[in-house]
């Protein structure tokens, strides 16, 4: 099966949809899976939500936004320009939109892959920022493959087995990453389709055969002055309409 691997789309309507149109030029999918971060930041949360919810074969996780979006009290952990739009994002969602954020899960496994927004220790909360980390989670692990998303930057960790320790392996988009080939186990992140934090400002994403078990990451480019006036035209915060051509 065919899987495009998507995550922390954050109301960036634009980037979505030149994933999902990238997507089909480079083969097509036949299931979705969405590591969370639906919503905050961005300027279209109810027609991404409504996007994704018509995706075929939807697997969707609750990310922190989407879990603040729903439970005001948790808003207190972001910052001041995450609050915000958070408050707004609260403030426009639809009925239709908070009612499909209220069925997202916050961790699940589909053969092989376990799916979370964060971790598989917090699956909401904890960011698998780096090596020291990856290596207290693999162990926590039920399944060979992860699949997170959270911090924004697409990267693999891999561990053998019987050792402690774990490699990290950057993005490669020329390259397809064949898990099985590699050996081992495997904490994969995708990147951000609406908000990438690695200094490449285009919308990140992958695409995962579970049959080969064939990773591939992809990079697209998106308008992001599209989103920029969207973001402007209901005041959202200059310092998150600024970071988006940087990719941070
Ligand atoms: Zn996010």
């Amino acid at each position: 099966m065919r899987v495009l691997i998507i995550s922390d789309i954050h109301s960036n309507l634009a980037a979505l949809e030149a994933v999902l149109q990238d997507a089909l030029k480079a083969g097509g999918y036949e299931a979705v899976w969405c590591l969370g971060d639906l919503v905050g930041y961005g300027p279209n949360p109810n027609e991404c939500i409504e996007l994704i919810s018509t995706l075929p074969n939807l697997n969707c996780l609750m990310g922190n936004h989407d879990k603040a979006a729903l439970d005001p009290s948790s808003l207190v952990v972001f910052n001041n320009d995450a609050r915000a739009a958070l408050t707004w994002t609260t403030s426009v969602l639809l009925p239709p939109a908070h009612s499909f954020l209220q069925t997202l899960a916050e961790i699940t496994h589909a053969g092989q892959f376990t799916l979370v927004h964060g971790s598989p220790r917090q699956p909401i909360w904890e960011y698998v920022l780096d090596r020291s980390i990856a290596r207290e989670v693999f162990p926590v692990l039920e399944t060979p493959y992860c699949l997170v998303g959270h911090t924004h930057v697409p990267v693999v960790y891999q561990s053998y087995n019987a050792e402690p320790e774990c490699q990290v392996i950057a993005a490669d988009y020329a390259q397809p990453f064949p898990l099985h080939k590699a050996g081992g186990r495997f904490i994969l992140n995708p990147g951000s389709v609406g908000q990438p934090r690695d200094n490449d400002a285009d919308a990140a994403y992958a695409l995962l055969d579970t049959d080969t078990e064939i990773w591939q990451f992809r990079r697209t480019a998106y308008d992001i002055a599209l989103t920029q006036n969207r973001m402007r035209a209901v005041g959202l915060s200059p310092r998150l309409i600024a970071r988006l051509p940087f990719g941070w």
